[in-house]
């Protein structure tokens, strides 16, 4: 037989050990199969005994009844990691993959949970209510307006200047990016757990970014805009799932819309420049008086 004949089968199952960096459990090896049921925080996993995992086992074959019966209403995307959550709002379920793969959560393990922009609170939600704040992201976003109308002058400047001597572009300008930080960097989003296996379940979403070529507050503010309906999304699941009923001092997905207009009404810093652009385009034929009225209407946000 070959090299690693002499190592004893799975002690859970007999299986056969992978020969390539088995998982071991108290200084004995599981089979890849006995490994890949493990779904735990990582504290847990590390102090994991051969009782504890025989115990886990029993867990994760009931586990599997959840598995079975889910049917997903609702799938949270958290973008770059393609981290999603899905819930079964008729059995009130939730797991943190794409399909029912993972260990499923019953609504009632969901204690509390916590959004925030970086530091900043966003959502709160336990059985006590769920409370919205108010984010300062798109008023810091627009306080940035300045200093990209600078860049973007600065370069055009660049541009102006590098043609001057020759009358060509020597492509120096191109290497100019925007690199003034963002307002945040992640939605980080925490669910508190009671649990045997999990109490504390932490994701990122990654908030907008300014593209670093033609930095634009109007675009920051829609994708920032498009990052809140997913996590309102989110907030309303959780909400769904965990947390129905409860006292009316909070938000219901009205007020999640009424605050979302807030958002959209206020009008951009440089709302001025498109309104030119669209006169332009009305000028030249290309968009009708009537639809340069809307966009403009539009643009001031009234
Ligand atoms: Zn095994």
């Amino acid at each position: 037989m070959g090299l690693f004949s002499k190592k004893s089968p799975c002690p859970i199952c007999g299986g056969k050990i992978s020969w390539f960096l088995p998982t071991k459990i108290e200084g004995e090896y599981i089979c890849d199969t006995c490994n890949s049921k493990i779904d735990m925080e990582n504290d847990k996993r590390i102090h994991l005994t051969m009782q504890g995992f025989k115990k886990y086992l029993t867990f994760y074959n009931q586990n599997q009844l959840l598995k079975d019966q889910f049917v997903i209403s609702e799938r949270i995307d958290f973008g770059l990691w393609d981290t999603k959550i899905i819930f079964d709002y008729k059995h009130k379920l939730f797991c943190m993959s794409k399909n029912p793969d993972k260990t499923v959560f019953e609504g009632k393990h969901l204690k509390s949970f916590t959004i925030k922009e970086d530091s900043m609170p966003l959502f709160e939600g336990s059985a006590e209510g769920i409370r919205r704040y108010t984010s300062t992201v798109p008023e810091r976003a627009m306080a940035l307006a300045p200093q990209i109308a600078q860049f973007m002058m600065n370069r055009e400047m660049a541009r102006v200047v590098d043609k001057m001597d020759d009358g060509n572009e020597n492509r120096i300008t191109s290497m100019q990016y925007f690199d003034i930080p963002e307002p945040f960097q992640t939605f980080n989003v925490e669910l508190h757990l009671d649990h045997p296996y999990w109490t504390v379940i932490k994701c990122d979403m990654e908030g907008p970014r300014f593209d670093n070529n033609r930095p634009d507050v109007n675009d920051y503010i829609r994708e920032y805009k498009r990052s809140i309906e997913e996590i309102e999304k989110l907030v309303i699941a959780l909400k769904t799932i965990s947390f129905q009923g409860i006292p009316g001092r909070f938000m219901g997905s009205s007020t999640v819309r009424a605050q979302e207009v807030n958002i959209v009404s206020a009008p951009p810093v440089d709302a001025i420049e498109e309104i030119k652009k669209y006169k332009a385009l009305m000028e030249e034929g290309i968009i009708s008086q009537k639809e340069f009225e809307a966009k403009k209407k539009q643009l001031l946000g009234i």
